[in-house]
């Protein structure tokens, strides 16, 4: 039963940010995060308890009910009193499958505060270390739920100081994740504790959790849980539900534990907005500042009978039905027809919303995920990146040859509402390409494109994307332009591994360096990078780095952008298979240049910079880097000989392997490409009963005696000459 004046209690929670608190839930798959979703939504009252658990309110798209998991993510406001005061809770659902993992990109743009859900019996998985390491990324605080802890009583019969041990574990192992991945000023201040109430535990199906504090406060102990599981007691067992129910538990912990807007923007901001912080923008989104500019970041769109519904959260002033704003990227305006708050699937109109809030607004036409909306000139937030790189790919055509046109706008568009898909258009060759995390992304994605945007589609066998680099450094390289009157130099060397993994973990971002950054040179510093080549970096590009080590050239700063765009360029596309390029310093050691600029415009220099990267990249011992897995299966034991064999077979290696009981659990690594199919063949290899999921995905140089063969493979799929670059 929905609790009596709730819609208004939402509108006057809305306007004060102290109030609210905006989370997202993460798991690993079948941990339970969909069970526990129900049953907060049912305690704060917003299902009646019949249809939790049986209609599970938040799957509600048909593809989701087919496959029986949560693929889109949507939002429910709760309103929640602790200690005698009302707060709004604003839900976002996040799915589980790392194959999907866009949905839950973008949902941690939007939140503050996550909620991750672990099985007590299985501990972290690898799902749950890649949404957690997503959510800090975006700076989003985690607290913890042990789930199932029923299972850990009446299927591994623990005893109570048994239990407590098992959990302990799973906290260390959780917050080992959180030391590693978090902010570098908050690994310690976000690790999560037992005794302050950031960890509780207890049973989703059964509706009741605990937390240390909770505990003391209301006398329960240990003993209690497992003599109500023991006696097989089903007027016990709800009895905990009654005196620790789950939602009150979960609900509180996210209150005391998530910072509100105002709180969180202070320290979010700095990470996802590039823009001049001291500028009445910048302090307005600091501050989650009502009365300043309005600025919403769309962090999701669907569709339904209105049209185009962005889901999007409001980090500073205002909005108001009928607004007309200005979509920053898409560099438009529209007008709002109507914004609302959620209630699971059903939306409620209200006039106005202030910063803090998460809303839906319609009347946006083709805006995207990640699209900066504002009643000004502001500068847009920061893209929306996810921590894996799409590695499988397809090539994509229409059925109906009628359809072209509208395939590309459909395959433009899932770019943009999905980060983890890139989509390469070619209107020379009518060559459209979109690449994913895996198979079974691609065919979710080409099912959505026949579905529900009405194109018939064929698409290729998946294909994998290497990446270019290089062994050792290269001797300085000449490139002439072809007036022949500039001349650039160059040397390409590959790039210093502490450098290049704190460009893989985002520390250090793609950007152009501004003159005389000191901060940055600093930064380069702690690296390991020396002082005279750090003053030299100009340019970081998808783990390369450009520099400048040229002295006293007069007109070096005008013809840098067009070396820079050159060089990014040969990054984008290399010179071996026209592959990305991976992991290359490169230096501009000297220049000549025609003393009449008109002799030295972009249709000269870039050109020339090109031959001379070419020709330094050919000298410094090109290699060829794919995409490998790594992996976890998990299997019973008696298969450890099938499945040990299928991960050799496919160029796999195992990493480590752990053994309890009847159960194995292996780490391996396999190349992308050798690993099609696996998930059936590991299916029947173990009269199904072996499971892998993705751990993390990296490159690793492809063995020596494979790079021609793949080369040439690569080059023939293009259609590139014997001799062409
Ligand atoms: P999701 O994939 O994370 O959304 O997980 P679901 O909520 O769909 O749960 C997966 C399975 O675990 C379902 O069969 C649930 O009934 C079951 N489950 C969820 N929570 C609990 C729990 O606390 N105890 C037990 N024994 N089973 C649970």
């Amino acid at each position: 039963m929905a609790k009596p004046n709730l819609t208004q209690k939402i509108h006057d929670l809305m306007t004060k940010p102290e109030k609210i608190r905006n989370m997202g839930i993460v798991a690993h798959i079948d941990h339970g995060k969909t069970t526990l979703s129900d049953s907060l939504l049912t305690g704060a009252g917003m299902l009646s308890e019949k249809v939790a658990g049986e209609a599970r309110a938040l799957d509600f798209l048909e593809e989701e009910q087919e496959r029986g998991i949560t693929i889109q993510a949507s939002n429910i406001s709760m309103i929640h009193n602790f200690r005698g005061d009302e707060f709004m809770i604003n839900l976002i659902d996040t799915p589980g499958h790392v194959d999907f993992g866009g949905d839950v990109t973008r949902a941690m743009r939007a939140v503050d505060g996550a909620l991750v859900v672990l099985c007590a019996v299985e501990g972290p998985m690898p799902q749950t270390e890649t949404v957690l390491r997503q959510a800090l990324k975006e700076r989003v605080r985690p607290v913890l739920f042990i789930n199932k802890v029923d299972r850990l009583i009446k299927e591994l019969k623990l005893k109570p100081d048994e239990m407590q041990q098992r959990l302990i574990h799973w906290i260390n192992g959780i917050n080992e994740l959180i030391k590693t991945y978090a902010p570098k000023e908050f690994a310690e201040k976000w690790k999560v504790n037992v005794l302050d109430g950031s960890v509780s535990f207890g049973s989703a199906v059964d509706k009741w959790a605990l937390s240390f504090p909770y505990m003391k406060e209301r006398g329960i102990t240990f003993k209690e849980i497992i003599d109500a599981y023991d006696t097989d007691d089903k007027e016990k067992r709800q009895e905990i539900a009654r005196k620790a129910p789950l939602h009150e538990i979960l609900l509180d912990m996210a209150i005391k534990h998530f910072p509100n807007p105002k709180v969180a923007q202070g320290y979010r901001i700095p990470g996802i907005w590039k823009g001049d912080l001291e500028s009445d923008v910048g302090r307005a989104l600091l501050t989650c500042d009502a009365n300043g500019p309005l600025v919403v970041e769309v962090t999701k769109v669907t569709v339904d009978e209105f049209g185009e519904i962005a889901t999007g959260r409001i980090f500073s002033g205002k909005i108001r039905q009928g607004d007309i704003l200005k979509l920053i990227k898409g560099g438009r305006e529209e007008r709002i027809q109507q914004i609302g708050v959620y209630k699971g699937a059903q939306r409620v109109p209200i006039d106005e919303a202030i910063a803090g809030n998460i809303i839906a607004i319609v009347g946006l036409k083709d805006t995207f995920s990640g699209e900066t909306i504002s009643n000004r000139m502001v500068d847009p937030f920061e893209a929306i990146s996810h921590i894996f790189e799409p590695v499988v790919t397809k090539a994509v055509e229409a059925k109906n040859p009628k359809d072209l046109p509208k395939l590309v706008e459909v395959l433009k568009g899932i770019e943009k509402e999905d980060p983890t898909i890139r989509v390469q258009i070619n209107e020379e060759t009518g060559e459209h390409l979109m690449s994913g995390l895996g198979e079974l992304h691609l065919e979710w994605i080409e099912q959505k494109i026949i579905k529900y945007k009405g194109v018939d589609v064929r698409t290729s066998q998946p294909i994998v994307v290497y990446r270019e680099s290089v062994a050792k450094k290269s001797p300085i390289a000449e490139g002439k332009s072809p007036n022949k009157h500039n001349k650039f130099y160059m040397t390409i060397e590959p790039l210093d591994a502490p450098l290049h993994d704190a460009m893989k973990r985002g520390l250090l971002e793609d950007m152009r360096i501004k003159p005389k950054d000191k901060e940055f040179w600093k930064e380069l510093n702690e690296f390991g990078m020396d002082k005279e080549e750090a003053r030299s970096v100009k340019d970081i590009y998808r783990d390369c780095m450009f520099l400048d080590m040229t002295k006293g050239i007069v007109q070096i700063r005008e013809v840098l952008p067009m070396v820079m765009d050159a060089f990014e360029e040969i990054v984008r596309s290399g010179p071996l298979a026209r592959e990305p390029v991976l992991g290359i310093k490169v230096k501009l050691i000297d220049v000549s240049l025609h003393e009449d600029a008109i002799h030295r415009g972009p249709a000269q220099v870039l050109p020339a910079v090109r031959e001379s990267l070419r020709n330094a990249m050919i000298h410094a011992e090109p290699v060829l880097f794919e995409p490998v897995r790594e992996l976890r299966i998990d299997s019973p034991v008696e298969y450890m000989g099938a499945v040990t064999k299928l991960v050799q077979s496919r160029r796999g290696s195992i990493l480590d392997m752990d053994q309890t009981d009847k159960y194995l659990v292996m780490m391996a690594k396999m190349p992308v490409a050798a690993s099609f199919g696996f998930t059936s063949e590991l299916r029947s290899a173990s009269s199904g009963r072996a499971v892998w999921s993705l751990r993390d995905i990296a490159f690793e140089q492809l063995p020596k005696s494979m790079q021609d063969e793949i080369i040439k493979g690569i080059r023939d799929r293009k259609g590139l000459a014997v001799n062409q670059i």
